[in-house]
């Protein structure tokens, strides 16, 4: 369960960025869209407590963010929250399997060869596990980091237009994995994009 109160966030010399209220459920499914600079990437930053809002607060499994020194809210976010970002961030000299391990080492947690095999092959790329990031295509790395957001069986999974770069086909094939294996590990899952495609899938919807 994820819950904001009153938040705002100001960049430097800008004017602040005020978000309405939401919550969402494990299970449940949140799309929030908005135009581009409309502040959806700066919410999921404030989400994942990657930056501090300048008022307000965010609950995750009953946990303020703001509460929380910088070295916790780096171990509670390894923990508890899967990202799912355009800029994927994998070490491409590293293979598939070993950027998903590489997510349960930084959070502290004991290295569970099996899981992350059995959310591989649920979608689909078992047989990728040996070969290198950068020998994917673009539609696969999005699959793997949606392996790797989930790995650490987090409480709400955040995906930053997670399709925008994707045809008709990936793009499906991509939010209809999202929210599956979010549902089946009981993870809260919100999207935020300007991709019109989306709404199709998820119709609880916040516009920004
Ligand atoms: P979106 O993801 O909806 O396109 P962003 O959250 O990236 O929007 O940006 C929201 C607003 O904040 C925009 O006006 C953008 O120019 C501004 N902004 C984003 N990042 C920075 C930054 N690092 N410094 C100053 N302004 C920023
Ligand atoms: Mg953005």
């Amino acid at each position: 369960m994820i819950k904001t109160s009153g938040l705002c966030y100001q960049y430097l010399g800008e004017q602040p960025i005020y978000f309405p209220d939401f919550s969402c459920s494990p299970r449940e499914k949140l799309l929030i869209t908005g135009p581009s600079g409309s502040g959806k990437t700066t919410l999921l930053h404030l989400l994942a407590g990657l930056r501090l809002p300048a008022s307000g607060d965010i609950f995750i499994r009953e946990k303020s963010l703001r509460a929380m020194k910088p070295s916790q809210t780096d171990r509670f976010r390894g923990r508890n929250i899967g990202l799912v970002f355009q800029q994927m961030h994998f070490v491409s000299s590293l293979t598939v399997q070993e950027n998903i391990l590489l997510q349960q080492y930084m959070a502290g947690l004991p290295q569970d060869k099996s899981r992350a095999d059995s959310l591989l092959a649920s979608l689909g790329l078992l047989h990728k596990k040996q070969q290198k990031i950068r020998q994917l295509s673009q539609g696969e790395q999005q699959r793997i980091a949606i392996a790797r957001a989930l790995i650490n069986k987090p409480a709400v999974v955040l995906a930053d237009e997670p399709t925008s770069s994707l045809d008709d086909l990936n793009s499906s094939r991509v939010l209809g994995l999202l929210e599956q294996m979010a549902a089946g590990e009981n993870a809260a899952l919100i999207v935020v994009t300007h991709d019109q495609r989306v709404k199709d899938f998820i119709p609880n919807h916040i516009a920004l």
